[in-house]
């Protein structure tokens, strides 16, 4: 059997809001099996939970935002990624205002804090999303497929017509890519777009200290980059965020070019779309190996 999981205790993380520039933090609690994982809003007592789920994701530009009536929290990915490292299922996530902290830009700060109060086994077995039939989406010269499979994995593909980019890829399957291969890869952006949005009062908080920022040929940190390809990591990292949103550990095979949040959602709508399109199953022993989603794979996986 392959049971849900949660937290062992609970866990704060404070730093810089990316987009207000002000202080902010998040607190992961655990929560009980079947709950799913609920983002509260701290700043407004009495507000509903959001859901985790794709279906709330109210803005996918230059993050992912969900939203419930006016009350929004974005950049979220990150976080959601290391929650799919770690195969959480079940968390209470309270957060101070309309933003998780952007910490260096990677999943590595909260990989590390969930590193150390642990994750524990729960009594509900998991159930997993099996993609029957190939799905689609294309927006213009990007586009995304998954087709079935009996492992989750993601091959990424980007081309920037950059000099420190240019065409990279990443294969990434689930039990045999380590973690530690893409949670350490940081989000990156180019040095006329940040000061473009900063005036226009976005990304106040965007420094060095929390993307990879390239003028028009080099990167421009100091200490360089963490992976000669960091940025194509970075896109699966955030892939697996955003696919975290399906509330389920999804089966198939996804090939994702030039993919975004953007891409990410509308894929994740489209197999949601058609019941057709997938069945749910519940985990046995064979998928279970498939997965290696097992307590000692987890620590494996996250030995570096
Ligand atoms: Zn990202």
């Amino acid at each position: 059997m392959n049971f849900q999981r949660t937290i062992k205790k609970a866990v704060t993380l404070t730093g810089i809001g990316l987009h207000l520039g002000t202080e902010a933090s998040v607190t992961l609690k655990p929560a009980a099996a079947n709950q799913g994982i609920l983002f509260q809003r701290l700043d407004h007592p009495g507000s509903l939970p959001i859901e985790a789920n794709f279906r709330n994701v109210v803005n996918t530009q230059m993050a992912t935002t969900l939203g419930k009536g006016s009350l929004t929290i974005s950049t979220i990915e990150h976080l959601m990624a290391a929650l799919h490292g770690f195969e959480i299922d079940n968390l209470l996530i309270e957060v101070s205002g309309p933003e998780v902290p952007i910490l260096d830009g990677s999943s590595l700060p909260f990989c590390e804090a969930l590193k150390k109060i642990g994750t524990v086994s729960q009594s509900a077995p998991r159930t997993a999303l099996a993609i029957k039939r190939r799905v689609e989406v294309k927006l213009a010269e990007k586009w995304a497929v998954v087709e079935p499979s009996k492992k989750f994995e993601i091959r990424a593909s980007i081309d920037w017509d950059h000099p420190s980019i240019g065409y990279q890829e990443f294969h990434y399957v689930e039990g045999q890519t380590p973690f530690s291969e893409i949670s350490a890869a940081r989000t990156f952006g180019f040095l006329r777009d940040v000061e473009a949005l900063k005036k226009m009062g976005l990304v106040l908080g965007g420094s060095l200290d929390n993307a990879v920022v390239l003028d028009s040929a080099l990167v421009l940190n100091p200490d360089g980059l963490r992976y000669p390809d960091e940025f194509v990591r970075h896109k699966t990292l955030d892939a697996l965020g955003d696919f975290k949103l399906s509330g389920i550990q999804i089966l198939g095979s996804f090939k994702l070019h030039r993919a975004g949040h953007d891409l990410h959602r509308s894929i994740l709508a489209e197999v949601f779309k058609d019941p057709a399109n997938y069945e749910i199953v519940t985990l046995d022993a064979e998928a279970d190996e498939a997965l290696m989603a097992s307590e000692i794979s987890v620590a494996a996986r996250f030995a570096v």
